[in-house]
């Protein structure tokens, strides 16, 4: 089943809002198995309003319109509907004691000009209005084809973003989908990603991503999260949960067999909540030596519930004594690997650790040690008696101070990561 979508509004034209509703609406008729295949934006013409409408209605069994549902002159989205049905508005007096009861209950007098939005098309059905004052219209609409006529129908939502998804969500697609006789259950997968750029990631998925679109669905997106990674979404639509979810696992493991541990978790897994639930499933504890993150770290898996049990505290040691004091580096330049390995055993030890994970570097602007700006040194020193316990990476990372600080949390939490993947 097809549903086309017009925008409807004079600031959409001149670039004053950016119509954000028909990429939304495109998305999730998408998602649900409908085909979006014309998607317009019209200012507020009655003649070009019905124009548009009347076309759409020609090539597409649905049209959603969103805007101009408001209370003034120029919202003239009830006023097409009607002329395009070839019937009247009448005052729906049910809408109206709705619109007036609003004002009343907000101590204001209601402009007799909110009662446009009690404006109904005669055959037209209301979505009742759960936020702002305009309700919203189902229309169905007879036209004219070759083969006779047809019933064809228009939605009618507000322009406000969360006003149109919430009639979308409540009212249009389940009638979509009663109109179409199809139900189909989305279910998507998203594999979190570190470590490779987003042209990497799709040339080493290439032939995976070449298959998928022989088969259509699922479909896979990436989708750039900046210091959180790349996602790489997977999406497919079958009749029921569990076909959604076996539609999908096959896929998933194909992606894993490529990436490899680049994939760090899944769906609403972060990299801080990965690095716990290593630690956790290890029975060890661990404790943090921040130098130029200054406790950006600490912050990170403090947010994640149930830390505590894992995590034990951080020296934020961005003075150069207190690296030497505290922590007992030896005195000398602190944005070294030495530096680093030394840090990660001094938080060990001074906050009765298993595992100690230390940061120093060069956020920027300026030079220190002889260090460019980006440069980062990241240790881990695990507990006493494991292979390889001391591990340290060098590391140059691009951006500005905010950027550089933030890939240095990512950085070195992933190399944690790696380790306790690595022993487990
Ligand atoms: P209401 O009467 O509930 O305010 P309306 O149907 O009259 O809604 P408009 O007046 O056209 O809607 O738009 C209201 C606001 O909604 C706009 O000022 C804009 O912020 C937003 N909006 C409208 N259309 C779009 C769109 N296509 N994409 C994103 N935002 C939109």
């Amino acid at each position: 089943m097809r549903c086309d979508v017009l925008a409807v509004g004079t600031e959409l034209l001149l670039g004053q809002i950016v119509d954000t509703n028909s990429s939304w609406l495109g998305e999730n008729l998408a998602m649900h198995g409908f085909d979006s295949l014309s998607q317009v934006k019209v200012g507020d013409n009655i003649g070009r309003i019905t124009g548009h409408l009347r076309r759409m209605l020609s090539e597409s069994d649905a049209v959603i319109m969103c805007g101009g549902l408001g209370p003034t002159h120029d919202d003239l989205t009830r006023e097409a509907i009607s002329e395009v049905m070839g019937v009247e508005l009448h005052l729906d007096e049910d809408v109206a004691d709705v619109i007036r009861h609003l004002f009343s209950s907000r101590n204001r007098t209601m402009p007799e000009n909110n009662l446009r939005q009690a404006m109904v098309p005669e055959g037209a059905m209301i979505i009742p209005q759960t936020r702002g004052t305009a309700p919203g219209l189902i229309c169905p609409v007879v036209i004219e084809t070759e083969s006779g006529p047809v019933e064809r129908v228009v939605y009618a939502v507000p322009g406000v973003p969360h006003e149109m998804r919430e009639m979308f969500e409540r009212v249009i697609l389940p009638d979509l989908q009663q109109r179409s006789g199809e139900h189909w259950t989305i279910a998507s997968r998203t594999l979190r990603t570190w470590g490779e750029s987003e042209s990497g990631l799709n040339e080493r998925l290439d032939d995976i991503i070449h298959d998928l679109d022989a088969e259509g669905n699922p479909t896979l997106a990436f989708l750039a999260s900046g210091w959180e990674g790349l996602k790489v979404r997977l999406t497919g639509r079958a009749p029921d949960e569990g076909a959604a979810a076996a539609l999908l696992a096959p896929w998933e493991k194909k992606i894993r067999e490529v990436l490899g541990d680049q994939v760090f978790g899944v769906d609403n897994d972060t990299m801080e909540s990965v690095v716990l639930d290593l630690l956790r499933a290890q029975g060890w504890t661990l404790a943090l030596a921040e130098s130029v993150t200054g406790g950006l770290v600490s912050g990170r898996l403090t947010g994640v519930a149930g830390a505590s049990e894992v995590y034990r505290g951080a020296v934020v040691s961005y003075a150069s004594e207190v690296k030497f004091d505290v922590l007992g580096v030896e005195e000398g330049p602190v944005v070294t690997e030495d530096a680093a390995i030394a840090m990660a055993e001094g938080a060990r030890k001074v906050l009765g650790a298993d595992v100690g994970l230390a940061l120093t570097g060069v956020a920027g602007p300026s030079e220190q040690d002889g260090m460019r700006p980006g440069t980062l040194f990241a240790a881990v020193a695990l507990p006493d008696g494991e292979p390889d316990r001391v591990t340290s990476v060098h590391v140059r990372l691009p951006g500005d101070r905010e950027m550089m600080r933030q890939l240095s949390v990512i950085s070195a939490l992933d190399l944690l990561r790696k380790r306790l993947l690595d022993i487990r």
